[in-house]
């Protein structure tokens, strides 16, 4: 056994990030005492590098698993989890200053107490962290190593004065989010991901720059949490890989709920003065500058190739889509692979889930999975949700597909109107001429929850036609998902199939018609 070296603080100091700390980083840890030869050495301890672990030790294998940071990675400690937890919040204020929609006049008026959203999210980060402990991975048979990793040799991976060996190893040390390269920007100071979350104060004036999911997510929730948010994206819309439709309800929600939404925008500077940062931009040609308290960069993730001496063990990676692999997820090194964010370019924890998964059947057990097999489904999770799964309708025009594509709005459905959530539709794409869903989108307050459904219809390889089928409980919101089937099933009702029909039902009044 050996002491590690680092030790992690997270801030505020309070009781419950203490508790996320020695869950996720002990500090009173010890390293174990390295096995001669591991069958898998697992580098970086996230989603990815977590349930490769888990996995493989479960199967049998003996695993090292090595954490330079928090294990739980981005997702638990400064991703998908506290960012869900301020958005669960952020709903609940809107919801109540909206409430006189619902006939429900609120009296006082309603204004958000951040410190306390802050403090519930810390909570229930730290009431979820036994799940990825170093204590629990160890009692699954893992040996879990706090310390940075570097390749040493062919076969070996050095860790705080340690060396591993391996037979194969993963990859898994994920991405961080890009500086964006404004001058002026990093000696303003500002936030990322990694440091958003341990605000304690609502910064009353916030510039989030960039437009993708995790810049909308985080603008609308400090929007709703009580900042004036002014949103910098330098295209022309917001979440411009969606679907158009989609991304258009989201950005006209934004403009609604106040966020000062600045497109086809680029920062040329930001200057800081006092406790105030000025920042400089040209949009649609005019040069102009607002003045904030914090700055959010939300734009771009780069990949953690750094310090991992890829090199000597001939891994090929590229500094912005991070380490390359094959479709079985096999680096340049046949004896090294690669999951999660540091080589795909899904950044979603469940695609970094699932690629473990393929991982550990090629890498332990001679498997042939295909990254490329897999039925991905994702979701962004504004106010109302995008999810969306398998093809846009460009992607299939692309690969010289002809689709046919069905809508239902919602304000056609019953339960959205009733809800007060007529904005958003249900779109399934399907290719012409064949019961196959190429690939949906939808648009809905819980989109997310939804998008599962059509995800099993296409692993499972179902038709829109058969989704008609489903019996789905009247009033739900899904319903528009059977709707879409009947307005395909109508398409089959051709003009010969129809003249059929009424002749049959001519015949059974007792006469044929005219
Ligand atoms: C704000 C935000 C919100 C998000 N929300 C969602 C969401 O709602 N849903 C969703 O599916 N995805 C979401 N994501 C994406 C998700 O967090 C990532 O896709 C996921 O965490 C990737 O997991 P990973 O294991 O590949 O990498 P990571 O989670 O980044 O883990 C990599 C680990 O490797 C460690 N490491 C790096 N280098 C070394 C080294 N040399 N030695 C030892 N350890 C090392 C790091 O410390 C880290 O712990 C969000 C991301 C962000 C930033």
């Amino acid at each position: 056994m050996s002491a590690h070296t680092q030790s992690v603080r997270v801030t505020p100091a309070d009781a419950h990030n203490g508790r996320l700390v020695s869950n996720l980083h002990p500090p009173d840890w010890q390293n174990p005492t390295p096995a001669p030869r591991y069958n898998l050495v697992v580098i970086g301890a996230g989603t990815a590098g977590l349930v490769t672990a888990a996995g493989a030790a479960g199967l049998g294998a003996k695993v090292a698993l090595v954490e330079k940071h928090l294990l739980g990675g981005d997702c638990l400690n400064v991703g998908c989890v506290p960012s869900k937890a301020i958005i669960r919040s952020s709903r609940a204020a809107f919801d109540a200053k909206m409430a006189g929609d619902f006939g429900v006049r609120l009296i006082a008026p309603s204004q958000v107490d951040f410190p306390s959203v802050m403090e519930r999210m810390r909570k229930l980060r730290a009431d979820i962290s036994p799940h990825d402990s170093a204590e629990r991975f160890a009692k699954l048979g893992v040996d879990v190593f706090l310390g940075v990793a570097r390749f040493a040799g062919p076969d070996t991976v050095e860790v705080a004065g340690q060396t591993l060996r391996f037979k194969r190893a993963v990859i898994a040390t994920g991405a961080r989010a890009q500086q964006p390269p404004i001058p002026g920007l990093a000696e303003a100071g500002y936030l990322t991901n990694e440091t958003v979350f341990n605000l304690t104060q609502c910064p009353a004036r916030l510039a989030v720059i960039g437009g993708g999911p995790i810049g909308c997510e985080l603008a609308q929730a400090f929007q709703r949490l009580g900042s004036q948010v002014a949103l910098f994206h330098k295209n022309a819309h917001l979440l411009d890989r969606e679907d158009m439709d989609a991304a258009a309800i989201v950005q006209s929600a934004f403009i609604r709920e106040g966020v000062a939404v600045r497109l086809n925008a680029r920062i040329t500077r930001v200057e800081r003065n006092g406790g105030e940062k000025r920042v400089c931009y040209v949009a649609q040609g005019k040069e102009e500058a607002i003045v904030v308290d914090e700055i959010l960069a939300g734009a771009g993730r780069a990949p953690n190739v750094e310090g991992l001496n890829l090199k000597i063990v001939g891994v090929q990676y590229d500094p912005r889509k991070g380490v390359l692999v094959n479709d079985r997820l096999q680096t340049t090194n046949p004896r090294i692979y690669a999951a999660g964010d540091i080589c795909l370019a899904w950044k979603f924890t469940h695609a970094a889930d699932f690629a473990a998964r393929i991982v550990i059947q090629n890498a332990l057990f001679l498997g042939r999975k295909k990254a490329s097999a897999l039925t991905m489904p994702w979701c962004t999770y504004t106010d109302p949700e995008i999810a969306h799964v398998g093809l846009y309708e460009l992607d299939a025009r692309e690969r010289g597909l002809e689709v046919d594509t069905y809508v239902r709005e919602f304000k056609d459905v019953d339960r959205a109107v009733l809800d007060g959530e007529k904005e958003g539709f249900v779109k399934f794409h399907v290719r012409k001429g064949r019961d196959e869903i190429l690939g949906a989108t939808i648009v809905a307050r819980h989109a997310g929850e939804m998008i599962s459904e059509i995800s099993v219809a296409m692993a499972a390889r179902l038709g829109l036609g058969r989704l008609a089928s489903v019996i789905h409980p009247y009033p739900t919101q899904a319903e528009a998902i059977r709707q879409c089937g009947d307005a395909y099933n109508r398409t089959r009702l051709t003009p010969k199939v129809k003249k059929w029909m009424s002749r049959w039902l001519a015949w059974q009044r007792g006469g044929l018609p005219r």
